[in-house]
């Protein structure tokens, strides 16, 4: 049976009747067959979220009633977590413990939106002080309207909620597009959202590739507002056809995030954090740290005790107790990331581990944990995102020095800075040109915290007040009171 579009309250079947097959990278088997969304089952959804949003209580209903919804959905998700985190396993490959924290983040995002959806009733409008008496002044906040979503494929749920949580908290409706590589849990949001008494056309979910289904939406001029988390090319693709409508956009791209290791840090720490900051869900992080910057008093030891821990990882079927490697998503990243670490090579770095396909894995897309060393600075596998279990490390000689290596970067998503050193930790992190830094640990994410680039790595912060603002428009009132106007 295909998995249809949820379209106005309702599972529609493709107007081109065509679907496509969702494959498990860890078998190379099909999951399921999903419906391949086109132009009119876009025009379709655009035009249910327009009317949802026009004419249905919606944005109408106080933000203690929007708040309620979502903290059902939140619930909903609660209770059908291991079956999530396993259809996660299942479409993306992940590690079984790491599909779970993405649910329960999930499910956690929803419920923090729903408690900022009820304080907008608190906070409803702001008195703005004006200098003429005659006059007063205030600014109201108002939801964009329609917002369309585009995601990829790393964390599948996680990212939906990331959007669909503030757009709907601020009151807009939304249509959202899966990628086509992992569309099964956001299927399974929209049974959510439909358990939970949504009403019809506040969130549409329609499958299928980017130029079929996604360049329509973001293309449609019904839609007020894209919000997009992928690559940089389509990203930039994304800003162009917006900007053809002038239309409110916020754009979550990619990184090459550098991590900062000072002498004085301890070293077991510093392979812990290095560890998870790049192999946690293979390196498919967009604010993976893909870049290790380490003093060359510590970078011998360093390096012997980051490649003895790397050749201890489990690498396997993401449902297998103990494993902390899973296979890449599709066999297209696969090949991607092969031939960026045969770059690697041909550019004259030192493999210092991995690089290869583990021998005894005969199915699905596995890439051994890959340490490169002695990478120049000017080679493609130091300046390019490879969204992989690849990690380049470089010495350096002075704090400048590693600044100066770290913001040498068209990127400028995350970054990372360890030391016992507390005041150089702050100096150096307010140097660096990056949305996020970490200090003395990397990639811990809270939704309360705003995420978002620098640089070509995007336009515009998701999660905490920033999230919400993101889908709101902000209105001013004045009013003439009384006394001569002019
Ligand atoms: P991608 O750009 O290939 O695809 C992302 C989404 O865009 C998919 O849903 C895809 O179908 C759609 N798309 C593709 N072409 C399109 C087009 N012409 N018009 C409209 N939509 C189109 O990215 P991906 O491979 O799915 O994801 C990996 C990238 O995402 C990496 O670069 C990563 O850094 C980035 N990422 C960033 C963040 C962040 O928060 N900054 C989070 C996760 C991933």
């Amino acid at each position: 049976m295909t998995l249809k579009h949820y379209i106005d309250g309702q599972w529609q079947q493709s107007d081109s009747q065509l679907s496509f097959v969702s494959i498990n990278p860890a078998t190379e088997q099909p999951i399921k067959e999903v419906a391949a969304g086109n132009k009119a089952d876009i025009d379709k959804a655009v035009s249910a979220a327009r009317n949802a949003f026009d004419n249905g209580p919606w944005p109408r209903l106080s933000g203690k009633e929007r708040g309620a919804y979502l903290r059902k959905i939140a619930a909903l998700i609660n209770e059908r977590l291991t079956e999530l985190a396993k259809l996660e396993v299942a479409d993306n490959g992940k590690p079984y413990p790491e599909a779970e924290w993405d649910i329960e983040d999930t499910a956690g995002c929803f419920e923090f939106y729903a408690g900022l959806a009820e304080k907008m009733d608190e906070q409803d409008e702001e008195i703005i002080e004006l200098p003429e008496p005659r006059f007063t002044s205030k600014a109201v906040q108002e939801p964009v309207g329609v917002a369309g979503a585009i995601i990829p494929w790393n964390f599948p749920m996680l990212m939906a909620a990331w959007k669909v949580a503030p757009a709907l908290a601020a009151g807009c409706t939304m249509v959202l597009k899966p990628s086509e590589v992992t569309p099964l849990t956001a299927i399974a949001l929209a049974e959510i959202a439909q358990q939970a008494d949504l009403p019809a056309g506040v969130l549409n979910i329609v499958t299928g590739t980017g130029p079929e289904a996604g360049q329509p939406l973001a293309e449609h001029p019904g839609v007020d507002k894209m919000a997009f988390t992928g690559s940089v090319p389509t990203g930039s693709k994304i800003m162009s056809m917006a900007a053809n409508q002038v239309k409110n956009i916020s754009l979550e791209l990619g990184g090459k995030s550098p991590l900062i290791i000072f002498a004085d840090t301890d070293i077991e720490q510093a392979v812990e954090w290095i560890m998870f900051g790049i192999f946690w869900n293979q390196g498919q992080v967009c604010s993976a740290t893909s870049r290790v910057l380490v003093d060359e008093s510590i970078y011998p030891q360093l390096m012997e005790r980051l490649v003895a821990e790397a050749k201890k990882i489990t690498i396997g079927e993401g449902n297998d107790d103990g494993v902390l490697l899973g296979p890449l998503v599709n066999q297209s990243q696969f090949e991607k990331v092969l031939a960026a670490i045969d770059k690697g090579q041909q550019e004259g770095a030192t493999l210092a581990y991995g690089g290869g396909r583990p021998e005894h894995l005969r199915h699905g897309y596995y890439v051994e944990p890959t340490i490169f060393t002695d990478v120049s600075e000017d080679a493609w596998i130091w300046k390019e995102e490879i969204f992989g279990p690849v990690v380049c490390v470089k010495s350096f000689s002075s704090e400048e020095q590693a600044i100066a290596l770290a913001n040498n970067s068209r990127f400028g998503l995350a970054g990372a800075v360890m030391s016992k050193d507390l005041q150089r930790c702050d100096r150096v992190a307010r140097a660096l040109r990056a949305g996020i830094i970490w200090v003395n640990c990397s990639q811990p994410t809270f939704v309360e915290a705003p995420w978002g680039g620098y640089k070509q790595s995007g336009i515009g912060r998701e999660l905490g007040q920033w999230g919400l603002n993101n889908y709101l428009e902000t209105k001013q009132i004045t009013s003439y009171d009384s006394g001569q106007p002019w």
